[in-house]
């Protein structure tokens, strides 16, 4: 979707810290990191929010949400612990309509979130 920016980021057309990519996925710094470590793993197929998912795309969230654990342990922070979260729509924040997993660590973070 040529207007996305996160599906601008996917095809290099907009420069971005990227940490991790392969066929399906891409992981890249966010550009206002809110910890030490905060990245955003994205599919490469724009998916607008969560609200958009269908059956089919059940394994690519799973690898997404594995690919920031594996990135987290690869930093030195599974034993600490990190945190990961999708925002969906306008109560959670979602400011960027192509669905993202915000991987956050090395800090520690608040509960209830805000
Ligand atoms: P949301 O609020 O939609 O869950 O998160 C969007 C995230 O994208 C924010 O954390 C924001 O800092 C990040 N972001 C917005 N624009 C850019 C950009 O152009 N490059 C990068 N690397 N991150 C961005
Ligand atoms: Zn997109």
């Amino acid at each position: 979707m040529s207007s996305c920016l996160f599906c601008r980021i996917a095809s290099a057309e907009i420069p971005a810290k990227v940490i991790y990519q392969d066929a399906a996925v891409l992981a890249f710094e966010d550009v206002n990191p809110q910890a030490p470590l905060h990245c955003l793993i994205i599919p490469r197929r724009h998916i607008a929010s969560l609200n958009d998912l269908t059956p089919e795309d059940t394994g690519l969230v799973g690898t997404m949400q594995y690919r920031a654990a594996m990135l987290a342990k690869e930093r030195g922070y599974g034993e600490r612990g990190y945190r990961t979260i999708f925002n969906c729509q306008a109560d959670a924040g979602q400011t960027v309509f192509h669905i993202h997993l915000h991987l956050l660590a090395g800090r520690s973070l608040g509960w209830p979130p805000g």
